[in-house]
């Protein structure tokens, strides 16, 4: 068995009060953050991410290690 290093981000993570289970798993955290912005926009109606919110949002990502 092989495991595999993803990022992962998970709205709770980002904002526990917003009662979202929405959770991203990518390769790199470019695509976690592309992905969770997709998400902002489509869920939360947030247009861009404010300057500290993006800063949540990176601090939240975390590296899990999966086995494949
Ligand atoms: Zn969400």
């Amino acid at each position: 068995m092989a495991t595999k290093q993803y990022k992962q981000l998970g709205c709770l993570d980002v904002d526990p009060k917003a009662g979202c289970a929405f959770q991203v798993r990518a390769e790199t955290e470019a695509e976690v953050l592309q992905l969770g912005a997709m998400h902002a926009k489509a869920c939360h109606k947030m247009e861009s991410l404010p300057p500290e919110m993006a800063a949540k949002v990176t601090a939240a990502i975390k590296t899990v290690t999966v086995t494949v």
